[in-house]
C-alpha cells in the first residue's frame, strides 16, 4: 500500500499535517506510481490551483461522474470531486504550496493551496486510496462533460455502505495492471 508505512496503521493510515508530510506524502505516492495508468475511456486532463503553483495530471474520463457532497465541509465549500485511483494521479508541481485541513474523523485530507485557497484535489475519506479531483479545476478543453451525483455525506456512514464510491478508487481495467481488489468495498 503505502510507501511510507513509517506508522504502523493499517487503514488509520498516519494523517500529514505539516507542509513537509504532506510533500512527504506525496511524494511517496507520485514516487509509488511514475506511470499513469489509463483505462480504455480515459484521456489526460492536467489541472490545478489558481495561482498555478499545484499542478496536476489525471487520467478520466472525458465524460465526469461528480460527487455533490452535503457533509459539513463539502457544503461550505460546494465541492464537486470525481474519483482517481492513485495510479491515474499525478502532481506535477505544487507539494510545497499545499497545505492540509482535517477535522472529526481526520481521515479525509483536505488539500488545498496556501496561496489562492483553491482545493484542485483531496484525499477523501470515501477514497484512502485514491484522489477526489475537482473537475472545475482542470483545463476544461478536455473535460465533455460533467454528470454530477448527489451524495449524503450528511449521514456518512450510512450512505457510504451502500455507495459506488469506494470501488472507484481500485484500478480494475487496467492493461497489465496487478492491483488486485484487495478487499471488498467498505
Ligand atoms: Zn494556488
Amino acid at each position: 500500500m503505502a510507501a511510507n508505512a513509517t506508522n504502523s496503521g493499517d487503514h488509520q493510515a498516519k494523517v500529514p499535517t505539516t507542509g513537509a508530510e504532506i510533500a512527504d506524502s506525496l511524494e511517496a505516492a507520485t514516487d509509488a506510481t511514475p506511470d499513469l495508468v489509463p483505462t480504455d475511456n480515459d484521456v489526460v486532463h492536467t489541472g490545478g490551483c489558481h495561482c498555478g503553483a499545484v499542478q496536476f495530471v489525471v487520467m478520466a474520463p472525458p465524460v465526469l461522474q461528480a460527487v455533490d457532497c452535503n457533509c459539513s465541509i463539502c457544503f461550505k465549500k460546494q465541492n464537486r470531486h470525481f474519483i482517481v485511483p492513485k495510479a491515474k494521479f499525478k502532481l506535477l508541481q505544487g507539494e510545497d504550496s499545499l497545505t492540509c485541513y482535517t477535522f472529526n474523523t481526520h481521515q479525509a485530507k483536505h488539500l488545498f493551496c496556501k496561496t489562492c485557497g483553491v482545493q484542485s484535489f483531496y484525499s477523501p475519506r470515501s477514497n484512502p486510496d485514491g484522489y477526489g479531483v475537482m473537475p472545475h479545476c482542470l483545463d476544461q478543453v478536455t473535460v465533455e462533460r460533467v454528470v454530477v451525483e448527489t451524495f449524503d455525506g450528511q449521514n456518512w456512514e450510512q450512505t457510504i455502505q451502500t455507495s459506488s464510491l469506494p470501488a472507484r478508487s481500485k484500478v480494475t481495467q487496467g492493461k497489465g495492471d496487478t492491483k488486485e481488489p484487495e478487499k471488498p468495498d467498505q
